[in-house]
């Protein structure tokens, strides 16, 4: 990537959206901040570490990545900001309510909902319930769910699959159960970019994946599909996170740190199980090595201590 690409990421698209979240939001939204990622391709981060979307644009239309019902109006009217084409497709990175929820806002523009099959059937079981869990909670006018509708994807894929829009590629991967039970990364070789979905967070601890009770995340599915991914020795200049801040240009080494997050973390938790320690001693006085102390959102981490002491001992990795 060259130094003018890393300049332009920041750009001057911080603009609009502030004054178009203010219009249709609460007080309590916080405003999705646009990073231009590649030419006509955006990543539209969320500042709280909550779920982050994005979208590209080409010549026949957008497809959007990722969908909050909280905050996806927002990417809308970013999206109307820097383009008059429709959205013709909506591609989810997992069934979780932070990136699968939000497809009714663009109703408008009757894009196909696309998902893995194994996404659908989430989405129509433990997804739906925690949505109508939330949509029963709080005064209607400050709830983002009992103003929306669930929406369920429309075309079911397995493996890979392709979308061709215009001269832009979209490469659909199913990379197994890893967060989820079912992550698809999207590379777009055109803007050398890929997007990760929840495989990949920066600066911030990963979540466990978790729906109306239910614990998805794999440590070591995991580790195989950041492996998967890394073994295409993909021509990326730019790995977008499903969480945190974008590195543009990075490449390789974020999916590299977030693979040694998960080695070494788990080692350590592994150690103090060598010398008798129990979970609850562990997460007492836990301390993550020096590269991963400064990372946010430190409640994930003792969720992710859970998952690494009971995996551990429920299979040995
Ligand atoms: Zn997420």
């Amino acid at each position: 990537m060259s130094a003018s690409m890393r300049g332009a990421g920041v750009l001057a698209v911080l603009v609009s959206l502030a004054g178009a979240a203010c219009a249709q939001g609460g007080a309590d939204r916080n405003a999705l901040i646009p990073r231009q990622i590649a030419d006509g391709a955006f990543m539209m981060e969320n500042p709280t570490g909550s779920g982050n979307a994005g979208f590209v644009i080409t010549a026949d239309g957008v497809l959007v990545f990722d969908a909050d019902v909280r905050n996806a109006d927002q990417t809308l009217a970013f999206i109307r900001t820097q383009t008059d084409k429709k959205v013709r497709y909506v591609v989810i990175s997992h069934a979780a309510g932070d990136h699968a929820t939000g497809v009714w806002h663009y109703r408008e523009d009757r894009p196909i909902f696309v998902a893995t099959r194994r996404q659908m059937r989430d989405m129509y079981m433990q997804e739906k319930q925690q949505f109508e869990e939330r949509k029963a909670q709080g005064q209607p006018e400050r709830n983002p769910y009992a103003r929306a509708d669930y929406v369920t994807p429309e075309l079911g894929f397995e493996g890979v699959m392709t979308i061709q829009l215009a001269d832009v590629t979209f490469q659909l991967t199913d990379e197994g159960h890893g967060h989820s039970t079912s992550d698809v990364t999207m590379f777009v070789p055109q803007k050398r970019v890929i997007f990760m979905g929840d495989l990949l967070n920066t600066e911030i601890h990963p979540g466990q994946s978790e729906s109306a009770g239910v614990i998805f995340a794999n440590v070591n599915g995991w580790i195989a599909s950041l492996d998967r991914v890394m073994a295409r020795n993909l021509a990326v200049d730019t790995y977008v996170p499903g969480h945190g801040p974008v590195h543009l240009g990075r490449g390789v080494a974020d999916l590299e740190e977030q693979r040694r997050y998960f080695v070494t973390m788990r080692d350590r938790v592994s150690r103090r199980m060598a010398r008798g320690d129990d979970l609850d001693k562990i997460r007492k006085s836990f301390e993550p090595p020096e590269e991963f102390a400064g990372y946010r959102r430190t409640e994930r981490l003792n969720n992710f201590l859970n998952l690494f002491f009971h995996q551990n001992v429920e299979r040995g990795y």
